[in-house]
């Protein structure tokens, strides 16, 4: 039996790299350390206004704290993970005024949830072809029945924990998962099965005493090592955060329209990051370092063509065209004047006081 779950095992990875995944690793479906972590840091308000994080069960604890309630049945975590990066310069090294940064990860044609989740349901087949279709099972004629699920960021799973417990690699002092060889440019992918496979040995924290992260990060959103405050981050700000955002904070979002790479930018298990080989993740042309007033004038038809496939819709035409405004002020070009003029007089309040406060702040600069 014991040989046997070990073949299943390598069959399931060896599935993983047919499917195009660059790593992957098997966690056991249990509760962690970390997990206990979660209700706390839900409790104290750092999950900003991802209310999807605080799905909770029928007895009201929270989904995500505890996999031995959510999925009993559970008894492994497949974790896949994919490289997304490209051939482009990090956000670091660009400074063009008349241009805005969009995360490394949104340049793709493809929304990565679907082009991670087909694959997930490659290697999800291949594992039911091996065990199903079994005639002997350990000496039992009658094969077990297997359950599956795949989730790509949807599940009642922390992925990032179980990535580590899988041996994908560490979660590094910006809560980012970082391979040794691929860096942390990685979409994350996880099957939750009721069969029992060879697990993988946790990827040890590479760290060290590496702060750049943490000193890097313009808004001071990693309170410390391993604890990040969404309140404060760039990436929730301008993909999540809907409405106006708390003026104290436009500042340090620079000119970071969708997302932001910094933390990663400078982590240096980056420096040497591959290039993904995945054809969905070639990036967009246009998407690399946008002009700040394509996105700023963007027509509701242009949005919608444009972002059709694409991780941007989440931050939908107003919140992506308010980022926009805001990182006009950041930019110290006064020659988005008239166009933040225009701005200021739009129908949609957080954009039109975007504007203002971007007006101001060109008006106010020492150029
Ligand atoms: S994504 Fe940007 S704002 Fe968020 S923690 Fe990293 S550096 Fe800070
Ligand atoms: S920048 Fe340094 S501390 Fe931060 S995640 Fe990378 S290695 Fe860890």
């Amino acid at each position: 039996m014991a040989t046997r779950i070990h073949e299943i095992t390598d069959l399931v990875k060896r599935a993983a790299e047919d499917a195009g995944f660059d790593l992957s690793g098997i966690a056991p479906a249990a509760d962690t350390p970390e997990l206990q972590h979660f209700p706390e840091w839900i409790a104290s308000g750092h999950a900003a206004e991802m209310k999807y994080l605080e799905a909770r069960d029928d007895r009201g604890d929270l989904k995500r704290a505890s996999l031995a309630r959510v999925a009993p049945w559970a008894r492994s975590v497949i974790v896949c993970a994919i490289n997304y990066n490209t051939d482009n310069p990090y956000s670091t090294e660009v400074h063009d005024p008349d241009r805005g940064w969009i995360s490394r990860y949104a340049w793709s044609r493809e929304d990565y949830h679907d082009a991670v989740l087909r694959r997930l349901r490659q290697v999800e087949a291949a594992l039911s072809e091996a065990v199903v279709g079994e005639p002997m099972w350990g000496g039992h004629s009658c094969p077990p029945t297997l359950t599956t699920r795949s989730y790509v960021d949807t599940g009642p799973i922390v992925e990032r924990v179980f990535a580590k417990y899988a041996g994908v690699g560490w979660v590094g002092k910006n809560t980012c998962i970082i391979n040794q060889t691929k860096g942390s440019w990685l979409f994350l992918g996880v099957i939750l099965t009721s069969l029992e496979l060879a697990p993988d040995l946790p990827a040890p924290d590479r760290c060290g005493t590496c702060t750049r992260c943490i000193d890097a990060c313009p808004t001071d959103a990693i309170l410390a090592p391993y604890q990040l405050d969404s309140n404060k981050c760039i990436s929730y700000l301008t993909i999540e955060k809907r409405g106006s955002i708390s003026e104290d904070l436009r500042a340090g979002m620079g000119r970071h329209v969708f997302g932001c790479d910094i933390c990663q930018d400078v982590c240096p298990w980056n420096r040497k990051a591959p290039s993904s080989t995945a054809p969905e993740f070639a990036h967009r042309p246009g998407l690399v370092n946008p002009a700040l007033a394509w996105l700023a004038e963007m027509s509701a038809e242009e949005f919608r063509a444009t972002f059709r496939a694409s991780p941007i819709r989440r931050a939908k035409r107003s919140g992506l065209r308010r980022n926009a405004a805001i990182a006009m002020g950041n930019s110290g070009n006064r020659e988005f004047l008239p166009l933040l003029d225009q701005l200021a007089a739009d129908e949609d309040d957080s954009v039109a006081d975007s504007a203002r406060w971007a007006k101001e702040r060109l008006l106010a600069s020492n150029l």
